[in-house]
């Protein structure tokens, strides 16, 4: 893929979320959700040049079967609602590059709607504040805000009302991506699916769900076992249940040396985090030995950011 030396070049991250609860299904078929996100060294690469119309092109070395090029992909949503926002009448060329897992769990739609609002804030000289990308960014979707501000931070609402939290040292993780992707909408419903069917043993889901402090400390601490030891997805039991073959994977990373696996977001990636860097190179290693796609990534890292 050609990269014109005239554009503008951004890069965002994936997220993994470290912790994340889900309340009650809303009257509009939407979840409040508390979660802790963590950007991962996991990116996605755009670059903006001027263009009649907006349009998009994607490449990367991951199945791109199911991304949009036309009207619906995200990036290209960010650009006309920037355009529309600020009365910018000029077109774009966006050019991504992929490497986040499509409909995996880890925002790369979301990284690539954040990275087209900071392209073209750039390209068009709109000059909007952080504040007001972040307002646009809400409106493209959950996960699009945290991808403009990455690092750690905690989000409430439906994930979109983001606010740094603090994290000290880095974090090493291990990542396995699925074959297959997995649609964020359909695992909710199984979530609600199974709420339902269990109401009398589990009771009601909270109706505010809220972040377990015991996270905040961890990741304060920068210490990757009381991470572990507190690392919750409410929609890791949903993911499992219509991806069985995922729990042996889990079983595999934590007998492979991984303190704590867990489904990434809605998944199917599962994350794993490790000791410290040795350690995850290690259990690279043996998952890689085992037949499965294993990459070695690491937290926190900036939100989508002009290179
Ligand atoms: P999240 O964790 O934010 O729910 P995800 O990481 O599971 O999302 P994505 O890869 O962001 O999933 O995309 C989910 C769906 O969104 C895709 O199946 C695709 O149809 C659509 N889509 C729209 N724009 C994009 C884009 N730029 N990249 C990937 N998918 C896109």
């Amino acid at each position: 893929m050609a990269t014109p030396s005239d554009a503008v070049h951004v890069r965002a991250p994936g997220k993994i979320n470290v912790f994340l609860e889900v309340g009650d299904v809303q009257d509009d078929g939407y979840h409040e959700v508390a979660t802790a996100y963590q950007a991962v060294s996991i990116y996605e690469e755009l670059w903006a040049s001027p263009a009649d119309g907006i349009t998009v092109a994607v490449s990367g070395a991951i199945d791109l079967d199911e991304v949009p090029t036309d009207d619906r992909n995200l990036a290209v949503r960010a650009a006309r609602l920037l355009a529309h926002a600020t009365g910018v009448r000029e077109g774009v060329h966006l050019e991504i590059r992929k490497s986040v897992p499509v409909a995996g769990g880890m925002g790369g739609g979301s990284a690539d709607a954040a990275a087209a609002l900071v392209a073209c804030d750039a390209l068009w000289e709109t000059g909007l504040s952080t504040a007001e990308l972040l307002r646009l960014a809400a409106r493209l979707g959950a996960d699009v805000p945290f991808a403009l501000l990455g690092g750690t931070a905690v989000g409430t609402g439906r994930g979109d009302e983001v606010s740094s939290a603090l994290a000290r040292g880095r974090f090493d993780w291990v990542l396995v991506p699925s074959d297959e992707g997995m649609s964020t909408p359909v695992v909710y419903r199984e979530l609600d699916a199974h709420r339902e069917r269990h109401l009398a043993d589990i009771g009601r889901a909270p109706r505010r769900p809220a972040v377990d402090p015991g996270v905040l400390h961890a990741l304060r601490q920068g210490d990757a076992g009381m991470l572990a030891a507190s690392l919750r997805n409410d929609l890791q039991a949903p993911a499992l249940h219509l991806r069985p073959d995922l729990a042996a994977v889990l079983e595999t990373g934590e007998r492979s040396g991984a303190l704590a696996g867990i489904v990434s977001g809605s998944g199917p990636t599962l994350a794993f985090l490790a000791p410290d860097e040795a350690a995850a190179l290690d259990l690279r290693v043996s998952l890689s030995g085992a037949g499965l796609h294993a990459m070695h990534v690491h937290g926190p890292v900036p939100g989508a950011r002009l290179i």
